[in-house]
């Protein structure tokens, strides 16, 4: 039995990890890019990156100014009780996060521009439900910050554009991003389903560790050709010249409508905050992206 209680606590800890460690495969996906960037004014971008991501995690303060909007993924196992309390605490974990931590407000009526002042309102947080075999909870944190949103984009390409079209639609976000998504990003890229199938794949794929290779060997190919070909475009480290546009590139796919090819781009910028623990029915909790003593 998963206690609202439990949920809430865990939900404000990793909004907490999330804005202010980064995981530790995208912090080395960083450093990497660090040792290897040779344009001066994109190694010295990435070093601020890195003095400010330590900063962050030494203050407890968060390590971008915008927080991002709320996401949440949880993935619930069958067996598990309560799964009926997981939203609300969800929701009161957001309004406790956005206090304590402290967040910034970021969830915006489209119609009156009021802010709720809280992190919550219609959709807000966003959470997105799994159902597996098993006892466990998992959720993970996903606060996704404006700028690197607002480049994210959704081609409703024809078929017989094929794997061609879907590079070039690729790079071509990345170039008409430029510097607005606070480069090196992170792309997730889904093709395939209909529109909304791409554009919710592209965004879980963001979740995936940087240091996890993709189990399909064509897709491992085809994450490199577009890693490639963005870091390519010269675009670097803030938008400031350099090799390191996109730290890494991650792709998934599902099968298609034989008359639609949707491509979608999603874009994490270097604050690619995530953070994620896993519930047992004992009431365990074991954090899965962060180092946790374990007292708390
Ligand atoms: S894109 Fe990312 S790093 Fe840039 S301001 Fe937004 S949250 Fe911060």
């Amino acid at each position: 039995m998963v206690t609202g209680k439990d949920v809430e606590n865990v939900a404000v800890k990793l909004l907490k990890l999330a804005v202010t460690e980064l995981p530790q495969d995208v912090k080395a996906a960083l450093r990497r890019a660090y040792s290897e960037e040779e344009n001066e004014v994109g190694k010295a971008q990435l070093k601020a990156i890195l003095d400010n991501v330590e900063l962050a995690e030494k203050t407890g303060a968060p390590m971008c100014q915008d927080t991002g909007v709320v996401i949440f993924y949880v993935t619930a196992g069958s067996q598990v009780e309560g799964l009926d309390n997981v939203e609300d605490a969800l929701r009161k974990a957001t309004v406790r996060a956005t206090r304590e931590v402290p967040l910034r407000p970021n969830a915006v009526d489209p119609f009156t521009q009021k802010n709720t002042g809280d992190n919550t309102g219609r959709f807000i947080p966003y959470i997105h439900w799994k159902v597996v075999p098993g006892d466990t909870l998992e959720i993970t944190a996903l606060p996704k910050g404006g700028g690197s949103e607002n480049v994210s984009a959704l081609g409703m390409l024809s078929p017989s554009q094929g794997i061609k079209g879907l590079k070039k639609f690729v790079v071509d976000a990345v170039i008409n991003g430029g510097a607005k998504p606070c480069p090196p990003t992170v792309l997730g890229v889904a093709v395939g389903g209909g529109a909304d199938i791409a554009v919710n794949l592209a965004k879980e794929a963001l979740l995936k560790p940087l240091n996890q290779p993709n189990p399909d060997p064509e897709l491992v190919k085809l994450e490199q050709e577009l890693r490639e070909a963005a870091n390519s475009t010269g675009i670097g480290p803030m938008g400031l010249g350099g090799k390191t546009t996109v730290l890494d590139v991650k792709v998934d796919y599902a099968h298609r409508h034989p008359a639609s090819y949707p491509v979608a781009v999603v874009v994490q910028c270097w604050a690619a905050r995530r953070a994620s623990a896993r519930i047992y029915s004992d009431g365990k909790v074991e954090y899965l992206t962060h180092k946790v003593a374990q007292k708390e």
